[in-house]
């Protein structure tokens, strides 16, 4: 059968048509720029052939439509028909306490992705949208909604829970959710195979570095702490979220520099992070090939960023009591080595000596990075959001398929 994963944000629609359960990827690709004259539709076939289509897509139903008469077109289409679609999986960032697995889409679920837009308001009106549209083309498929929440809900109190007034909790549910759920969740799984364990009997520590990044201490396969908080706006330095914080700045923005509220949102959002701190890019790669040819500003930036990373582990580590590996994944995680030695410099008696020689030049592959004396591994593992989310759907939607 036919699974079709979708990542649908305000302007675009992330598709991966796979072969379950072979687990093969049959297309993927992206339709961005919905609504502006530039849009186009950008797809990898199973062989790798790149393929760019540019024309106005007036809305995110044109688009998937789009995507799906191409992948059922040409003498290399990957389906005869739509029909051999068997379920759609959507990955939906914010469940809040609501989902704590993936779930087959109903009405009830569909209220509950829209009542948590307000915890997620640029992220959830897409996420909706994408189920909406996925079932007004495909109406008999079933539709499945995989959350990037729902795996940090196994999180104990003292970890979720603000020092706020109780009520904020009780009433209005202000709390750590957690993010990148589906990420940390798929390299815990992998971990468990690379080291030849069962999960249940594994604490993993999961830093998941991209452009946004997170960090998330697992034991038993359950996270149990993590450093996004209500939202992905806490935690560490990212390529233009701020991280953690002390909450009293973003009141003196407003009261001594005038800003409103939404002038402090877009300065902690999108104008902070390494873009802010470097005063020149977001972009990890950049910032250190600027930081190696003496910019001093790209230089500091890069050590704010590995050093919040060190303290996490540090606080993980303590968390957790004793950790059997700790994984390093997504864009700069699983590529660059200079990040991964600078985190973890000096922590062989934390239990996380390094390979330097197995580190260096290692991009995008699995491998066990850590000295023979280590007394945690220290693997990368790239990760795949969008197999676990295959996974889910065709594991909860297969049978009915079939
Ligand atoms: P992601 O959000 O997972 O796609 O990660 C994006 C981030 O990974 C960007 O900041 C990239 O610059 C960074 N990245 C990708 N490749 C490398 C590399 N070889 N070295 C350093 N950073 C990289």
């Amino acid at each position: 059968m036919k699974v079709l994963v979708i990542n649908a944000g305000s302007s675009s629609i992330k598709f991966e048509l796979y072969a379950m359960p072979q687990e093969q990827v049959l297309a993927s690709g992206l339709v961005e720029r919905i609504g502006e004259s530039t849009s186009r539709l950008v797809w990898r076939d199973a062989r790798d052939g790149r393929h760019t289509l540019e024309r106005p897509i007036q809305d995110h139903a044109a688009g998937l439509e789009l995507v799906l008469s191409l992948l059922c077109s040409g003498t290399d289409a990957p389906m005869e028909s739509l029909d051999e679609i068997g379920a759609v999986g959507h990955r939906v960032v914010h469940g809040g306490e609501a989902f704590s697995q993936t779930v087959g889409v109903t009405a009830e679920v569909e209220a509950a992705i829209q009542a948590h837009a307000v915890l997620a308001p640029l992220h959830n009106p897409p996420n909706l949208l994408g189920i909406r549209v996925a079932r007004q083309v495909l109406p008999d498929v079933p539709q499945v909604a995989v959350f990037d929440t729902a795996f940090h809900q196994t999180l104990p109190p003292h970890a979720y829970l603000y020092a706020l007034p109780a009520e904020l909790y009780r009433e209005h549910r202000v709390r750590r959710y957690g993010f990148h759920g589906i990420s940390h969740r798929f390299v815990a799984g992998r971990a468990a195979a690379l080291l030849g364990r069962p999960l249940e009997q594994l604490r993993l520590i999961s830093c998941h570095l991209g452009n946004g990044a997170s960090i998330c201490a697992i034991e038993a396969g359950r996270s149990v702490d993590t450093s996004m908080g209500m939202t992905p706006l806490e935690g560490l330095v990212m390529g233009t979220r701020c991280g953690d914080l002390d909450p009293a700045i973003p009141l003196y923005l407003q009261r001594q520099l005038g800003m409103d509220a939404a002038e402090v949102d877009r300065l902690l959002n999108k104008r902070s992070g390494m873009l802010g701190l470097s005063g020149r890019s977001n972009d990890l790669r950049e910032l250190e090939q600027a930081a190696e040819s003496g910019d001093a500003d790209a230089a500091v930036a890069m050590q704010v960023y590995c050093y919040r990373i060190r303290k996490y582990i540090g606080a993980y580590t303590a968390a957790l009591g004793s950790v059997d590996a700790l994984v390093f994944t997504a864009g700069v995680g699983e590529n660059s080595d200079v990040v991964r030695a600078a985190v973890l410099e000096g922590l062989a008696p934390m239990g996380y000596a390094l390979d330097l020689d197995a580190n260096r030049g290692l991009r995008g592959r699995e491998a066990d990075i850590s000295a023979v004396d280590s007394r945690a591994r220290v693997l990368v593992i790239p990760t795949d959001e969008e197999l676990l989310i295959a996974r889910d759907t065709y594991a909860l939607a297969g049978h009915r398929a079939s």
